[in-house]
């Protein structure tokens, strides 16, 4: 319950569902239409060829109206078999999530990773996915799993390095990558890197609700799936697939919520995907900015692989994240990620994914700073004012989004 009677935006800046744009809402909030008529086949068409911009693929991207969950569910059981080995990297908490639904879909993950908390600090480890397939001459490892913005720790990891060190095994497993935080938000690339399936999610950098998913596919992951025998059949992308050529599903899509991915990707792709990817970093780079000036820690501890997507800050030894972050959204009306898992209590989460600008990060870091004041946490400075002076001195160089 709110301290107060809360009035403007409540401030959601969790690291998603991220904030949906006006244009956004208005768009959903046409009649549904005729899903087998053709006003639907051509909208079909339009947002199929759309959305392969995003991903940065040639290939076919299957839609899904599930959540993030169904996508990583549908990559799996459309190109392995049971007892299929898959080699999977500890990122943190969806890593995690991904192999134990590895487990009840009756296939071996092997789950990989860097040792303990501090490990969730840290991205995936390209030279020991390569050691591991090494390894493996007899190639019973079908595929390698991993997570590029592992959305519980704020780490984004290096995927081309992760297919350099599959292609220089010479293995022929598949390689998969779970972008659902990533995408829109931070660099992705399906078709360059190599990626087999790529599985992602509406309500994060897409700024859509939650409610539809993704896979987009290589040409490699479709033979595969021809053979692949898990049972599928809501998931499965042959019949998807065909009718998908025509603009339309099997089933019943989620019609309202294309009509909010059409706009979507009409705002993404009019801006132009490399100058969202550069606000995204520009806005992190103020997080962290503020967060040193607090005198605290990015959970994040490789430079190269801070998240575009969200900061986790991590809180000094005997101060609960938690009681923080209850602190923030009762005094503040303003949502802020919890610790999963590993680092539940040792950290919070701020997002600055989708539809944010330099103001509502300067808000979401007034609450973050006044919060940890109220709670006793002993800052150093004013993480709010060095942001805004981050933010002040650089401006995006490259357009007018500002
Ligand atoms: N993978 C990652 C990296 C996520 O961030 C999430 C959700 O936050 C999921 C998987 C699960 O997706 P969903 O909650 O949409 O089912």
């Amino acid at each position: 319950k709110l301290d107060f009677h809360p009035s403007g935006r409540h401030f959601l800046q969790i690291p998603g569902p991220s904030p949906v744009p006006d244009r956004i809402l208005r768009a959903m909030s046409l009649p549904t239409i005729d899903h087998r008529g053709p006003e639907f086949g051509a909208l079909g068409l339009e947002l199929l060829a759309k959305v392969k911009k995003v991903f940065k693929t040639e290939h076919p991207v299957i839609i899904y109206p599930a959540s993030g969950t169904g996508a990583w569910e549908a990559a799996l059981a459309n190109t392995m078999s049971p007892g299929d080995q898959v080699l999977m990297f500890e990122t943190g908490h969806f890593a995690t999530l991904w192999q134990k639904m590895a487990l009840r879909l009756s296939l071996v993950p092997e789950f990989i990773g860097l040792p303990g908390y501090e490990g969730w600090r840290q991205g995936v480890q390209a030279d020991m996915i390569q050691e591991r397939l090494n390894n493996d001459p007899e190639h019973a490892i079908k595929a390698v799993c991993v997570v590029h913005n592992e959305t519980s720790t704020g780490v984004t990891s290096d995927i081309a390095a992760v297919r350099r060190a599959i292609d220089a095994t010479g293995h022929p497993a598949l390689l998969i990558v779970d972008t659902i935080s990533g995408l829109a938000s931070a660099d992705y690339r399906h078709d360059e890197w190599g990626v087999d399936v790529t599985v992602s999610g509406s309500q994060k950098g897409l700024m859509l609700p939650p409610g539809i998913s993704f896979n987009a596919l290589s040409p490699k992951a479709i033979e595969v799936s021809q053979h692949a025998k898990l049972p599928r059949s809501f998931w499965a992308w042959d019949e998807i697939l065909e009718a998908n050529q025509r603009g339309y599903w099997p089933y019943t899509p989620s019609t309202n919520l294309l009509y909010g991915l059409n706009e979507a990707l009409d705002m993404l792709l009019d801006e132009g995907i490399d100058h969202v990817l550069a606000r995204h970093q520009r806005w992190a780079a103020g997080v962290r900015t503020a967060v040193e000036a607090w005198g605290l820690e990015v959970q994040c501890q490789d430079p190269a692989l801070y998240s575009p997507v969200l900061t986790g800050v991590v809180m000094p030894e005997g101060v609960d994240a938690d009681e923080i972050r209850k602190i923030i959204y009762e005094r503040f009306d303003l949502s802020l990620g919890m610790g999963l898992g590993k680092a539940k209590g040792k950290m919070f989460r701020i997002g600055h994914l989708g539809d944010c600008n330099d103001l509502t990060l300067i808000a979401t870091l007034g609450g973050c700073e006044a919060g940890m004041k109220l709670a006793g946490v002993n800052l150093q400075g004013s993480g709010v004012t060095a942001a805004l002076d981050y933010f002040a001195n650089n401006p995006l160089s490259t357009g007018t989004s500002e």
